[in-house]
């Protein structure tokens, strides 16, 4: 796993998720968002749909980014024709491999689909393009057919084989196995295209890497049909840190492209989600607050400044007195002592509970505030 690449679909499978669509300005600023935390190539769309869709991707092209800007096709000459009319450098050519598609969805025979495979390969070579051609639904075609399949498109001048899990059915170890064995039958670069139907999509991207495969396809928050894609902002932490394997991205761009893109595509962002969640770095137990007190690395797998994101002591029903001393030291100057923290925990926790929730800052304030009023009065009265 030397030299892996990113190719993001945000901009293509990431649009096709049910309900979202990006305005063409919201394109053209995610693109450059893409090109500035540092993927290799944006695939930016499908130019064959003609307007908005064409006038945005010659938008991106004309942004002269250093990405490689790709155009989705299907199998067919004048989808090719369409993306070199846009300008782009690369074109996805893409048919489906699997006798399911073959037979229910095109009503075709598996010698049509290298047919039309081979003639857009070629046509898109004689062109000068970057191409990668597409097996959708790799993973349930029959082996022998993919291994012709890729084997053909190589001959055709195919410049990699995008592996799809179109209907996201795999799971890591066999992931790992079909990769190894098809680089073994053809000598081809594989990009890992996968699903999240069950959850796996990034963890059989990053097996697939391992098997073999040179590039990965992802989107920013997971974006993508159905349960989406492999999330780029994990698959380059999980390859730094796990694997050891630093692809030289501005990491700590990626929640600033994270929320662009939630706001841009109108999903939230899940609090627990994986690396630019809200909760990523919120700490609330008693236990884990004061770790992380104490060394940030007793509860995190990184800093949060690695990704843009900032630490958060989460004051609620689980916090201990660590917490509530720190977080009225640092975030609201106030010095508590010992047993000032220890009048006040009771008054959280039995606050959070009646709320249901964690408390903001104006009602710790307020809390604490009002120990000190009911200080003051008995002092009084004593007088
Ligand atoms: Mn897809």
């Amino acid at each position: 796993m030397q030299d892996v690449k990113i190719c993001d679909t945000t901009l293509r499978d990431g649009e096709q998720t049910a309900g979202v669509v990006f305005a063409n300005e919201e394109k053209l600023r995610i693109a450059k968002l893409l090109d500035k935390v540092g993927v290799d190539q944006i695939e930016a769309g499908v130019p064959v749909m003609g307007g908005d869709e064409r006038e945005s991707i010659e938008k991106i092209v004309d942004a002269e980014l250093g990405a490689s800007i790709m155009g989705w096709n299907r199998a067919v000459v004048s989808d090719v024709k369409a993306s070199l009319d846009c300008g782009v450098d690369a074109v996805a050519v893409s048919v489906s491999t699997s006798d399911i598609h073959i037979d229910k969805k095109l009503n075709e025979s598996r010698e049509w689909v290298l047919n039309h495979m081979t003639q857009a390969t070629e046509y898109a070579k004689s062109k000068g393009l970057y191409v990668s051609v597409n097996a959708e639904d790799s993973t349930r075609s029959d082996f022998e057919f993919l291994v012709e399949f890729a084997q053909r498109a190589k001959e055709a001048g195919a410049d990699r084989l995008r592996y799809c899990d179109t209907v996201g059915i795999m799971t890591p170890l066999e992931t790992h196995e079909a990769i190894k064995n098809l680089k073994k039958e053809v000598n081809i670069a594989i990009e890992m295209h996968t699903h999240n139907d069950f959850g796996l999509a990034a963890a059989n991207a990053l097996t697939g890497a391992k098997g073999g495969a040179k590039y990965i396809g992802t989107t920013v928050n997971g974006l993508g049909e159905r349960a989406g894609n492999a999330p780029l902002e994990e698959i380059v932490m999980a390859l730094k840190h796990l694997e050891d394997l630093d692809l030289g991205f501005n990491t700590s761009d990626f929640l600033e492209l994270s929320e662009y893109v939630a706001r841009a595509s109108a999903q939230d962002l899940p609090v627990s989600k994986a690396i630019v969640g809200s909760n990523t770095f919120a700490h609330e137990s008693g236990i884990h607050a004061d770790g992380v007190l104490k060394d940030s690395e007793t509860y995190e797998a990184f800093k949060p400044q690695e990704v843009g994101a900032e630490r958060q002591l989460v004051i609620g029903k689980h916090s201990g007195k660590k917490a509530i001393l720190a977080k009225f030291e640092k975030e609201y100057g106030i010095e508590l002592t010992d047993e000032e923290a220890e009048v006040l925990l009771p008054k959280v926790r039995k606050m959070a509970v009646e709320l249901k929730r964690a408390l903001f800052d104006k009602e710790l304030v307020s809390l604490y505030e009002e120990l000190e009023l009911e200080r003051t009065e008995k002092t009084e009265e004593v007088v």
